[in-house]
């Protein structure tokens, strides 16, 4: 799965969004999130966020980041 880390708090970009085939994104206060249950790891989230905000969880010290995708994508609205 990918993981929207915290470059993407206060960010004003949906660019992720918008390219997503599965619409996996999940929108609180001050950040998005990716369910990881329903991203298919298709990767083309990634080069589109200006921000840099989403890595595959195949990086290192992510996990952090993993657990809070998946809480808050269970709590808040799909976009
Ligand atoms: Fe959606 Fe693909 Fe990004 Fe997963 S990797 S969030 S399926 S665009």
């Amino acid at each position: 799965t990918y993981v929207v880390t915290d470059a993407c708090i206060r960010c004003k970009y949906m660019d992720c969004v918008e390219v997503c085939p599965v619409d996996c994104f999940y929108e609180g206060e001050n950040m998005l999130v990716i369910n990881p249950s329903e991203c298919i790891d298709c990767g083309v989230c990634e080069p589109e966020c200006p921000a840099e905000a989403i890595l595959p969880d195949t990086e290192n010290g992510l996990e952090k980041w993993l657990e809070l995708n998946a809480t808050y994508s269970a709590q808040w609205p799909n976009i």
